[in-house]
């Protein structure tokens, strides 16, 4: 699984980097994605990415 941000959307409002700060962590004015590759074995973090996905109050988090 790959996981990226459009920075053009993100606010840096912080709810992904609190929610999943292994992946997730701000950077400025935005969060940033610092683990890119994510092993789809890994459920904890699979979930907490896709919680963040859905947390993420202007559809920032991309995941394919
Ligand atoms: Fe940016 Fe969305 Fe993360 Fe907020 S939750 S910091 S808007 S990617």
């Amino acid at each position: 699984m790959k996981v990226s941000i459009d920075k053009d959307l993100c606010t840096g409002c912080g709810v992904c980097v609190d929610n999943c700060p292994d992946v997730f962590e701000l950077s400025g004015d935005t969060a940033t994605v610092k683990m890119k590759n994510i092993d789809d074995k890994n459920s904890e973090i699979v979930s907490k990415v896709k919680e963040s996905l859905e947390n993420c109050p202007v559809e920032a988090i991309k995941i394919d």
